[in-house]
């Protein structure tokens, strides 16, 4: 059997910019690399989702993994858990958490906790709730950026459908976890139950002892919202018959590739920003093809400057992930290993968010069938032969042409 990578830049792909004379980031960087497995491969736009619909990189990943985002994606919560880097089980119930500060009176008078950070101690106080038991029911609790973090439940008989333990607004008390189903009654409690826990155990914490006498407010409770309840996902490697593995760099896409079973490589200097080594990630790539069929890896500086609204650092991010791809093209171009180079999602500069719009893909490797296309782009490739595909066709193409999927029929 053949290898395969799949090679994304995070939100490359983007709209015709006034400012580059109509071109687009990438038409307007320079990527010979990518121009070069344009040409000698087989191009194509795909809807990472479905056209015009937004997609979340995390909902957008799981399509591309070839999990169907619209039966995975269970809530906010238990991706936002993954994304924090608690290891989430299928079965478990998931909530984002809110550090937060309420009055004596038991009123959220601050629904961050005056923005507290994550270098103000709110490690430790999540590791207070961390490997609680409440009724038979596990805790686990992480911090993840500023007041936010995530908490799981993990037992028997749980459900997500509950609503918010939050008020969404200042001046009201913590309202009850409310059941939506007479199934969901034990899980309210239980999280009604775990915010006692954390008011006790925060209340008079040194943190927040240090907090009051510096004037800010403290972090003595949480609020908890978005439950959800963790898909039960069938692992990779069983799904595909292959092993698959990862080199990637953000918490939430790191998770996922975890949840679903890939082997996670770590690249110290990859740093998810800017600055990070491209060098190292794509020297990560090669050396993981060694020992697994199929390597995923993502580059996340691109859609960072579609975020910031800024198509000079786009475009020297995407001219980033060019010379991170032209190493692992020197690695593999004598080998019959197949490569697919896309985005995950558009983020134009002048959006500053994901849109709907569909990105451009290119699939070489010897069993590819080229097709005119010279550069790589979104209106070059929206020539090509592979024409419009979805996210979820990806993994078939792949496996079709590293010889490794099953025939359907006779
Ligand atoms: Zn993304
Ligand atoms: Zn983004």
């Amino acid at each position: 059997m053949a290898k395969g990578i799949i090679f994304i830049a995070d939100g490359m792909a983007g709209r015709p910019l006034a400012e580059l004379g109509g071109a687009t980031t990438i038409e307007a960087a320079e990527t010979p690399n990518m121009d070069l497995i344009a040409e000698q491969g087989e191009c194509g736009i795909l809807d990472p989702i479905a056209p015009g619909v937004r997609p979340g990189s995390d909902t957008a990943h799981l399509a591309l993994f070839g999990y169907d985002p619209y039966q995975y994606y269970t809530g906010r919560g238990p991706f936002e858990a993954i994304g924090a880097g608690l290891e989430v089980k299928g079965g478990d119930v998931a909530l984002r958490m809110n550090f937060a500060t309420i009055d004596d009176k038991g009123v959220v008078i601050d629904r961050r906790a005056g923005r507290i950070q994550e270098d103000e101690g709110t490690d430790e106080l999540a590791s207070l709730l961390n490997g609680l038991e409440i009724d038979g029911v596990k805790i686990l609790c992480k911090a993840s950026t500023a007041h936010r973090g995530a908490v799981i439940l993990r037992g028997e008989d749980l459900s997500g459908e509950i609503e918010d333990a939050d008020p969404h607004r200042e001046g009201s008390p913590i309202p009850k976890a409310r059941p939506l189903t007479e199934e969901a009654e034990r899980t309210a409690g239980l999280v009604d139950k775990l915010i006692e826990r954390a008011k006790e155990l925060f209340g008079d914490h040194p943190i927040n002892k240090k907090r009051q006498k510096e004037g800010k407010p403290t972090a003595n409770c949480i609020l908890l919202r978005g439950a959800g309840i963790a898909p039960r996902v069938q692992p990779f490697s069983e799904r595909y018959g292959i092993k698959g593995s990862a080199v990637v760099e953000v918490g939430l896409i790191r998770g996922i590739a975890r949840f679903l079973g890939l082997a996670l490589i770590d690249v110290p200097t990859a740093t998810g920003g800017y600055d990070t080594d491209e060098k190292a990630l794509a020297r990560a790539v090669l050396t993981a093809l060694k020992k697994y069929d199929l390597v995923f890896t993502n580059i996340k500086a691109p859609d960072l400057g579609g975020h910031d609204g800024d198509a000079i650092k786009k475009i020297s991010a995407i001219e980033k992930a060019d010379r991170m791809l032209g190493i692992i093209y020197e690695g593999i171009k004598e080998s019959d290993t197949h490569i697919a180079v896309l985005a995950d999602h558009s983020t134009p500069v002048a959006f500053r968010d994901h849109t709907g719009d569909s990105v451009p893909i290119a699939v070489w490797g010897k069993m590819t069938r080229p097709d005119g296309v010279t550069g790589f782009g979104e209106r070059p490739c929206s020539g090509g032969g592979l024409g419009r595909i979805r996210g979820m066709d990806l993994m078939p193409i792949m496996l079709n042409l590293m010889g490794a999927s099953e025939k359907f029929g006779a």
